[in-house]
């Protein structure tokens, strides 16, 4: 081949764009987003073809397989952005892959919330505006035994605001083993600074006293803040002030005591063999008189910020100029309250939410799960090693940081690839599947698993080992 010549092999814009193959996208894609991605592949047909025009054993594209490569290009080009995976990580809460599913319930009040007009902020009785608070009101107070309740766009937000209303240029008094830094830029120093207050830390960070709080109370106090250590688990000689003794101090020197939980939860989980972890109407009946948690970490609903507590405080965060800027929407409101209505009964819950659901299956549920994939990609496919193993899946989100729950995990070794290309395949291909590498073998964890999954991550594997480069097809 002629190094003058090739370039010329490649077709202009204009042509491709009139090629039959490509006008017939032109019913689903813009003319503009078509043009683009031909221009874009052509630029780089074009750097491949300089890249190797020394080469003696290339062979410039033909037609067919060039309008390939524009069509492909043009559909990756088109695909939406937020794409569906497979979590075979095990982390039930995973922040990156979208946290908590929802139960299947909210479909429905979804697309009504959705397309339907409703009465957001309209009461019904009186022919009057009314709130969109009112929605989520009397099942939250249900649940929590509240006095009063407020839902704002996610915990941050809560914390933010209760404490933007409640400390007020004053003091929040919070130990040192609480000042904690969550998911990367929400850390309990910089949220109070923000929200106008002043920190006034106590204690040491393994032990922290109750006298170490009564100590620090004077005229500037606004609040004694606890705040959950979800993400992290300090072991050894510690001590920390139970909300109980707190609520007790505050109450004796008419400071309110507010606690960031984290995770919200409704069920005690102990009963089911996790981790004991504090529910939302046990902590406010420690007489804590505030509780702010996320409605999408153990809760398993959509992400929301969930503010309880005594009547007073939450009132004066209704009229605080940062609700309407934190504020939720239609479908957050309805997706929160079908969720919130099956943990009225505990059974329902536990069977109907996901993460529930996840976290509580039976490790003989897990092994027969497993044992199933392995089976299946057995039959399948041949070139890989595959196993079945014990492994630990964790609970996410930040939540019972420390909790390991003994699941099983199917492995796959590929005889034809490493295991970091073998990786990307499955993550880029077609179902995106989400494993982890671990002690040299490629693990997907079962219990992350939804309906239909399995059957995906057989294809998945399949296409992932198919060697599907150009030099192999000839
Ligand atoms: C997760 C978490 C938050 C933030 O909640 P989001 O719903 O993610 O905004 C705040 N505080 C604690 C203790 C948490 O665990």
């Amino acid at each position: 081949m002629a190094k003058v010549n090739i370039m010329r092999l490649l077709p202009s814009v204009d042509e491709l764009f009139k090629h039959e193959k490509l006008a017939a996208l032109n019913e689903s894609i813009p003319a503009v987003r078509i043009k683009n991605s031909v221009r874009d592949a052509l630029t780089a047909l074009r750097e491949e073809y300089l890249a190797r025009k020394d080469d003696p054993d290339f062979i410039p594209y033909d037609e067919d397989e060039i309008v390939e490569k524009v069509l492909s290009r043009i559909l990756a080009d088109h695909e939406t952005s937020l794409k569906k995976v497979i979590n075979g990580t095990g982390i039930v809460i995973h922040t990156n892959l979208g946290r908590s599913l929802l139960p299947e319930v909210v479909r429905d009040a979804l697309l009504d919330a959705a397309f339907s007009y409703n009465n957001l902020e309209y009461d019904l009785k009186s022919g009057q505006r009314g709130s969109r608070y009112t929605h989520l009101e009397s099942t939250i107070k249900e649940l929590t035994g509240a006095e009063d309740v407020l839902v704002v766009n996610n915990n941050a937000a809560a914390v933010m605001l209760a404490l933007n209303t409640m400390v007020q240029g004053r003091e929040a008094i919070i130990s040192r083993g609480e000042l904690v830094e969550i998911g990367g830029s929400f850390r309990v120093p910089e949220v109070l600074k923000m929200s106008g207050g002043f920190l006034r830390e106590v204690g040491t960070t393994n032990k922290t006293h109750l006298y170490d709080y009564e100590e620090a109370i004077c005229e500037e106090t606004g609040i004694l803040l606890k705040v959950h250590t979800s993400n992290y688990h300090i072991i050894g000689f510690t001590e920390t002030v139970d909300g109980r003794d707190l609520a007790e101090l505050g109450r004796k020197h008419d400071i309110p005591v507010v606690e960031d939980l984290g995770s919200g939860l409704f069920v005690d989980l102990s009963k089911y063999g996790l981790e004991y972890e504090p529910t939302v109407r046990d902590t406010l009946a420690k007489g804590v008189d505030v509780v702010t948690f996320s409605g999408d970490k153990l809760l398993g609903g959509p992400q929301a910020g969930i503010i309880v507590g005594r009547k007073k405080y939450i009132q004066a965060m209704k009229k605080n100029q940062l609700t309407r800027a934190l504020r939720v929407d239609k479908m957050t409101i309805s997706a929160l309250e079908a969720t919130l209505r099956l943990y009225l009964d505990e059974d329902r819950a536990m069977a109907a939410i996901p993460t529930m659901r996840m976290l509580t299956l039976t490790l003989e549920e897990l092994a027969h799960r497993a044992e199933v994939l392995y089976r299946n990609l057995l039959r399948k496919v041949k070139t890989c090693h595959l196993d079945v193993v014990d492994c630990q899946s964790q609970v996410g989100g930040g939540s019972l940081p420390q909790e390991r729950l003994p699941s099983r995990a199917v492995t796959i070794v590929p005889m034809n690839m490493s295991l970091n290309d073998f990786e990307r395949r499955m993550r880029l291909g077609k179902y995106h599947v989400i494993g982890k590498i671990h002690k040299e073998r490629y693990e997907l964890d079962v219990r992350t698993f939804l309906e239909g999954d399995m059957e995906k991550i057989v294809d998945a594997v399949k296409l992932a080992l198919k060697d599907n480069g150009r030099a192999s097809a000839e």
